[in-house]
């Protein structure tokens, strides 16, 4: 399935005359997805739940990702698996906000959550990619694979 343009950009505009807890979940699947702030993915899934709250609506959203990655360890390359859930609130009312972290919602009733959904998810990447959680790494004399094989060096310090 060849990548929509901007299929996150979703309008919310409806749910203005909804009562306040309605709410409309749209999922999502795409075997790539590459964000426009250059994140490349695989196998990207999820969901955006729209609920209609006193004042606007609020997004709850979960998403999960399958990203290129190196193995710290064994220097392997591997795909990392990404997951986030997150909630924002946006606002219909058009006053700008002071204190709350709200976002208003532009006249047409569009918002695109494409940017938020890419941050939040490379957020979860991690500090020190692990191909596997028990990845026995390079050996340090001879640069053997240990998880392919063990090699001549094994026990030594
Ligand atoms: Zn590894
Ligand atoms: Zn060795």
């Amino acid at each position: 399935m060849n990548q929509p343009r901007r299929p996150f950009r979703i309008n919310v505009g409806f749910l203005i005359n909804q009562p306040i807890g309605f709410s409309r979940e749209i999922a999502f699947s795409f075997e790539q997805y590459h964000f426009q702030n250059d994140g490349k993915t695989e196998d990207l899934s999820g969901t955006i739940t729209l609920i209609r709250t006193q004042t606007g609506v609020e997004a709850v959203m979960d998403f999960s990702a399958l990203v290129d990655a190196q193995c710290v360890r064994c220097l392997e390359d591997f795909k990392q698996p990404l997951h986030t859930t997150f909630q924002e609130l946006y606002t219909f009312s058009q006053e700008p906000i002071s204190e709350e972290d709200e976002e208003s919602i532009p006249e047409d009733g569009y918002l695109d959550f494409e940017g938020t959904i890419h941050d939040y998810i490379f957020l979860e990447y991690p500090i020190k990619p692990l191909c596997k959680p028990d990845c026995r790494g390079l050996c340090i004399v001879c640069g053997q694979n240990l998880n392919a094989a063990a090699c001549e060096h094994a026990g030594q310090k």
